[in-house]
């Protein structure tokens, strides 16, 4: 068998939720489950973040699984309803909705669900992606609260600079503004504002990214913050070659040697969700020891330099990311985010994963 899998340390991931307990130690935690539990397998994270109060789901397939194997958590569709006939399953199974505009609206006017639905009400207080201007929710919620359709209401909104210097400052003031008029509960913070703003801890957090032990900012790691990476990708060495001042490796010219090398060769491309754009330079740790990438990533497979670790042969071990080199790591060498990574694996269809300390 191919060497490569994803192995998921379910107690890295009850580790980073408690981590997110004693941040907003009043709120409630919805954890954030979409793209298959950002591809760490969605039903054995459920099983594993069952100590949280609710899941955040996309799909209603994935929130169905979620009520009918853990009936007592909120569990939330994060964009709602994309169509008509989701209305009364959610409706039946007690699924609770986000509603971002009126078309949703319209659908559960017209499906009348026998029995009401608890909606997320989403402000647009900045982002600019989903969500109901300010101005319109006064309006909003007048109707809405006398709706027979609509059970539980809860505000919320998400922030598009909680990872940068901006803050989250000016869509929290945007949203307190309508909020406290209200004795509505609210949910506005991920990971980023979780960790850097308390005061956006409020009746319900909803961290994604930190349950996984990655972390929402670019210049630091999940472990700088005190988190646990919960997914390994490790494969091994499959061939070893030995080159000479002025040879190349893998497809084009991009890495040229200017002297003598072993190469390891690695079954792990970007069809597994490597990042291609992995530059040389980018960690790897091979039986322990740190190394480096070098050469253009192919679709199945990837270079390593293996000069310095004598040891190294056809069958040794290789960390990919996991706790010794962290996705966030390889996420910075390759322009891109820790999230990008996790997904991708479970994405590719054709990594196997497995847990442990489940
Ligand atoms: C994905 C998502 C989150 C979680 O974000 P992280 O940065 O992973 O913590 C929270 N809220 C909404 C609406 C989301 O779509």
């Amino acid at each position: 068998m191919r060497p490569l899998k994803a192995t998921i340390n379910h107690q890295a991931l009850l580790s980073n939720l408690n981590c997110v307990k004693r941040i907003a130690d009043k709120s409630k935690v919805m954890a954030v489950l979409k793209a298959n539990a950002y591809g760490h397998s969605l039903l054995n994270v459920a099983k594993t973040l069952r100590t949280s109060d609710g899941f955040a789901v996309l799909s209603i397939d994935e929130a169905v699984l979620l009520k009918e194997n853990f009936p007592n958590h909120t569990v939330l569709l994060l964009e709602g309803f994309f169509d008509k006939a989701e209305v009364n399953v959610a409706s039946k199974l007690g699924i609770n909705v986000t509603i971002h505009n009126q078309r949703q609206i319209d659908f559960i006017d017209k499906v009348k669900p026998v029995i009401p639905i608890n909606i997320h009400l989403k402000i647009n207080t900045g982002m600019n992606r989903l969500g109901f201007m300010p101005a319109e929710i006064n309006y909003l919620l007048e109707s809405l609260a006398s709706n027979p359709f609509i059970g539980d209401i809860v505000l919320m909104t998400h922030f598009s600079t909680a990872d940068e210097e901006l803050g989250v400052e000016k869509q929290l003031t945007v949203f307190n503004a309508i909020a406290d008029n209200y004795n509505y509960p609210a949910s506005v913070a991920n990971s980023a504002s979780i960790i850097r703003y308390p005061e956006s801890n409020l009746d319900w957090v909803r961290p994604g990214i930190m349950l996984y032990g990655l972390s929402p900012f670019i210049d630091k790691s999940g472990i700088d913050i005190g988190l646990i990476p919960a997914m390994s990708l490790t494969s091994e060495i499959i061939a070893v070659q030995e080159i000479k001042a002025g040879d190349s490796v893998g497809y084009g010219l991009d890495f040229k040697s200017d002297k003598s090398m072993r190469i390891g060769i690695v079954a792990c491309g970007y069809a597994d969700g490597y990042p291609r754009h992995a530059r040389k330079g980018t960690p790897v740790a091979i039986d322990g020891h740190l190394s480096t990438l070098i050469g253009r990533v192919s679709m199945d497979m990837l270079y390593v330099d293996i000069s310095q670790i004598p040891q190294a042969n056809i069958g040794s071990k290789v960390e990919l990311w996991g706790e010794q080199v962290t996705a966030d790591l390889v996420a910075q060498f390759s322009d891109t985010v820790g999230y990008e990574l996790i997904c991708a694996v479970s994405a590719s269809k054709r990594v196997p994963l497995r847990s442990i300390n489940a």
